[in-house]
């Protein structure tokens, strides 16, 4: 039976998870409009969508009425998310939960659409009960630096509850644990892009407190996978989204520092107050409810991402891809695979196999080219050249036996 195509509306769509939203929204025939004000997200997240004829965007701050119609179900991501955006703007996060939060559920309201709040862990506070349940209350600060964004969360689940018990919206919520992957600004201030970067540049990973405290990360594929199959359950009470493994900060850094090879430091900063000093979700009513449980391994993911040299998420932090860190990274990882038949690799994970291999066997051919050029007398080359040159010079037995020599080496990899 085929399934019923909808027109799906998604607020915050050209924010870090939103634009995955929308991209896996459309991947299943669905038409999608994306609503963002770029308080914290930015263009370049949803370029790539813009070409697609299902996917529309509109330019609009939901704390005003907005105005729409005929669409099928809206997930409202729209609010400033990582703690240095928020401590920025408190006022436009405390609006976005709650002016915001009431115009997009009138929207639904006129529209008999499907509401779903991107709602956070943050809910719980620094939580005493751990790992955290949907029936803990939570334990927060209405004055504190955090508050904007817990308060304005908790207001928002407030809302929810009662347009779904007062006007019958159909409504979810989905409590949302920290959330990780590509095209995370490299600059929003949260741990994962900071660490990373903090690597690649050999500064010091600024580990702020004793880096005790523990979070748990969800890939954004897995978590995007959940908020559809919560949006399409009809369970309107909040559920936690999010893996469970958890580790501290000094952890997080050392692995990273690890993976990338870096020599980086670590660099001891105060904590910052109301801090949560645990958080791990409790998953057991995703699992039951919805069949859902995240299915990727941390370790991978980052591996993974260090290996794809070229890709978007490092664009503008390592100018040069470094060929030698690539090669030691991939080295280790063949090494690995050699001697653990039994590892299970994601698809993304073979996805960046495959990218570093083309881009070694790119940058040694060139290399060789390079040597090649210079001995005939050329010192400047780009790529077509390097095309055509394979053609035209009586060396290109030579690049033919390199390209067959690096082939075979590929075939004899077990992996691949
Ligand atoms: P993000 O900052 O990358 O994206 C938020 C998007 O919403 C941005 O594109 C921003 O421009 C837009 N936005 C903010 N206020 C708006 C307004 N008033 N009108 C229109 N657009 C507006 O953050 P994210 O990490 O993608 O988070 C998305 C949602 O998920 C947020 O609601 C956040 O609270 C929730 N969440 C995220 C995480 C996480 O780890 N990323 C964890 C828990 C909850
Ligand atoms: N953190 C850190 N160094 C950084 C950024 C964050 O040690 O450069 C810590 C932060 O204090 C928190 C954890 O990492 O305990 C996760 O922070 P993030 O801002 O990513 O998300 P949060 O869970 O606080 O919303």
């Amino acid at each position: 039976m085929a399934t019923e195509l909808k027109t799906i509306v998604v607020t915050g769509g050209a924010g870090f998870i939103g634009n995955h939203l929308c991209e896996k929204l459309l991947s299943k025939g669905n038409k999608v409009i994306c609503v963002d004000s770029f308080i914290t997200g930015s263009k370049r997240n949803i370029q790539h969508l813009l070409t697609n004829k299902n996917f529309e965007y509109m330019g609009h701050d939901i704390t005003t009425p907005l105005k729409l119609s005929g669409f099928d179900e809206l997930y409202n991501l729209a609010s400033p998310a990582s703690p240095v955006d928020y401590y920025k703007k408190p006022i436009e996060t405390l609006f976005a939960g709650s002016f915001g939060v009431k115009n997009t559920l009138d929207l639904c309201k006129a529209n008999n659409a499907t509401f779903l709040q991107a709602s956070t862990s943050e809910v719980y506070g620094d939580p005493k009960e751990h790992p955290q349940k949907e029936t803990y209350f939570g334990n927060v600060n209405p004055i504190g630096p955090r508050a904007c964004y817990d308060e304005s969360k908790r207001f928002a689940e407030a809302l929810v509850v009662n347009y779904m018990r007062q006007y019958k919206l159909k409504t979810r919520i989905a409590r949302i644990f920290n959330t990780y992957g590509s095209r995370m600004r490299k600059d929003d201030g949260r741990v994962i892009p900071n660490f990373i970067i903090q690597a690649l540049k050999g500064k010091p990973l600024t580990v702020y407190g004793k880096g005790e405290q523990t979070r748990s990360f969800c890939y954004v594929d897995d978590l995007v996978e959940g908020l559809i199959l919560l949006m399409d359950s009809d369970y309107p009470m909040p559920v936690n989204l999010g893996n469970q493994e958890e580790f501290t900060m000094l952890e997080l850094a050392d692995k990273i520092i690890e993976m990338t090879g870096s020599k980086s430091k670590k660099e001891f900063l105060p904590l910052p107050q109301d801090d949560p000093l645990q958080r791990n979700p409790d998953i057991s009513l995703a699992k039951k409810l919805l069949k859902w449980r995240p299915k990727t391994k941390f370790d991978e993911v980052l591996e993974g991402a260090f290996l794809r040299v070229n890709e978007r998420y490092f664009q503008g932090v390592i100018e040069q891809p470094n060929l030698q860190w690539g090669q030691d990274s991939f080295r280790k990882l063949a090494h690995y695979n050699f001697h653990n038949d039994t590892v299970t690799v994601s698809t993304l994970f073979q996805k960046a196999r495959r990218e570093i291999l083309d881009y070694l066997m790119y940058h040694e051919l060139l290399h060789k080219y390079h040597q090649f050029s210079h001995r005939n007398g050329r010192s400047s080359f780009h790529t077509r050249e390097f095309r055509k040159a394979e053609e035209r010079y009586p060396k290109q037995k030579e690049i033919e036996r390199e390209i067959g020599n690096i082939a075979s080496r590929r075939k004899s990899w077990k992996w691949w």
